[in-house]
């Protein structure tokens, strides 16, 4: 099998990690992997069954009726599939990325999606963005980067995005939301989001869009062919 070239993206909610990713991988010809995506698909299943996301006999009993499919249109964009159905539009709402955070808590969920993130990194030359990548889905990567930025400017970025989106979003609730977040995602036991030894850390604070761009171009360019 040719030699496939990962670049593992992580770092907390709102650091602009998959704009970021998304505009590189269109630029660089990879495939975009949002395992956030998944988690929220997951998320967004158990709350149409009403189950608690802190339910754990809830989350067991039920996730063997839940398959999920990931498939890319011909832009290129991710579209979740479950069963059957297509979520991508449903998954984005700031409910299910609280939900989202606790379901993603369980080892019985962490373990069921691993091997499918991993499958598509197997095939394809990947840019996959998540809290884990590059310390448990794709230890070996070619890349690590960790995207950080301080909270404040993350909520602000992510009620900008909302608001863009027609969803409503008031600022302090955004804030709130998203430290609740990153102390979930940081304090849970299986796959925490930390950085990985080897990945390089890059502040977005200051930066805009293209900065982060170039930024990572650099990084990137450093480690493997562009
Ligand atoms: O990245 P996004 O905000 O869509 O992720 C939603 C939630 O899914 C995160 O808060 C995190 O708890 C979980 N997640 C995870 N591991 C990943 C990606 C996301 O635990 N690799």
């Amino acid at each position: 099998m040719a030699k496939t070239y990962a670049i593992a993206i992580d770092g907390p909610a709102g650091a602009g990690k998959s704009t970021i990713a998304k505009r590189l991988a269109k630029e660089l010809g990879y495939y975009y992997v949002d395992t956030g995506a998944i988690y929220r698909t997951v998320a967004y299943f158990l709350d149409l069954l009403g189950v608690s996301p802190k339910d754990v006999d809830g989350v067991e009993r039920y996730i063997d009726e839940l398959t999920i499919e990931i498939e890319y249109d011909e832009e290129g964009k991710q579209h979740m599939i479950m069963n059957g159905m297509d979520v991508t539009g449903e998954i984005r709402t700031q409910d299910i990325s609280q939900k989202a955070s606790l379901v993603s808590a369980h080892a019985v969920v962490r373990e069921m999606l691993l091997d499918m993130q991993r499958d598509v990194a197997k095939v394809h030359n990947v840019i996959m963005d998540g809290r884990d990548i590059g310390t448990v889905v794709l230890p070996k990567a070619d890349v690590k980067i960790f995207l950080t930025a301080s909270p404040e400017v993350r909520a602000k970025r992510r009620t900008d995005e909302l608001l863009a989106k027609g969803q409503t979003a008031e600022y302090e609730v955004v804030l709130k939301e998203i430290q609740q977040r990153d102390y979930q995602d940081t304090h849970r036991e299986i796959a925490p989001l930390k950085m990985a030894k080897d990945s390089i850390k890059l502040d977005t604070s200051e930066l805009d869009i293209d900065g982060v761009i170039d930024a990572m171009k650099k990084i990137i360019g450093e480690k493997i062919p562009l």
